[in-house]
């Protein structure tokens, strides 16, 4: 049974998107690109248990860097460091994929490993300007295998 559900969710990565698992914008846990990491801050990042963090500019759906929480492993809250230093010394390489991808391109996408978060964006053509790139969210390759086993992973 349980193999049955397995190869079933195999075989639905075909037809599935990165839309249908991603998680939105309005869920994700950033910080602002100006941010400072005083000890408030950082405890905060520690507590939100999460390994990566996009960081925006003025706006949430404007991400321009992902920081990594090892990152923050040298980082002493008492000099009160600004993020932008951070992510200026690591410059993590920013992954965007369009919502359209399916989920077994996505897995070739994760499987060769440059990073295992990417930025979920599509083109909005409604309303009268011109198209424009729009940030929906991120999916992770957790988002994708949980999509194979057709059940939630629970964190640690
Ligand atoms: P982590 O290693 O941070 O736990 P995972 O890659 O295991 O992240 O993903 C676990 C789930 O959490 C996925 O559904 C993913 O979309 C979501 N997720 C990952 N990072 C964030 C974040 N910064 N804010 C909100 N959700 C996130």
């Amino acid at each position: 049974k349980e193999e049955l559900n397995i190869i079933q969710g195999a075989l639905e990565l075909r037809t599935k998107t990165v839309e249908d698992v991603l998680t939105p914008l309005s869920d994700c846990y950033m910080l602002s690109s100006d941010a400072v990491l005083d000890f408030c801050t950082m405890s905060d990042v520690m507590q939100s248990g999460f390994t990566r963090i996009p960081v925006y500019e003025n706006e949430r759906s404007n991400i321009v860097d992902i920081l990594f929480v090892k990152d923050l492993a040298f980082v002493d809250p008492d000099d009160c460091t600004p993020l932008k230093t951070i992510t200026q010394f690591y410059k993590h390489p920013m992954h965007c994929v369009f919502s359209d991808t399916k989920l077994d391109v996505m897995l070739e996408e994760f499987k060769r490993g440059k990073s295992h978060l990417a930025v979920v964006q599509r083109v909005n053509s409604e309303g009268e300007g011109d198209p424009f790139y729009e940030v929906m969210g991120i999916v992770t390759l957790e988002d994708v295998i949980e999509e194979i086993i057709k059940s939630e992973i629970v964190d640690e």
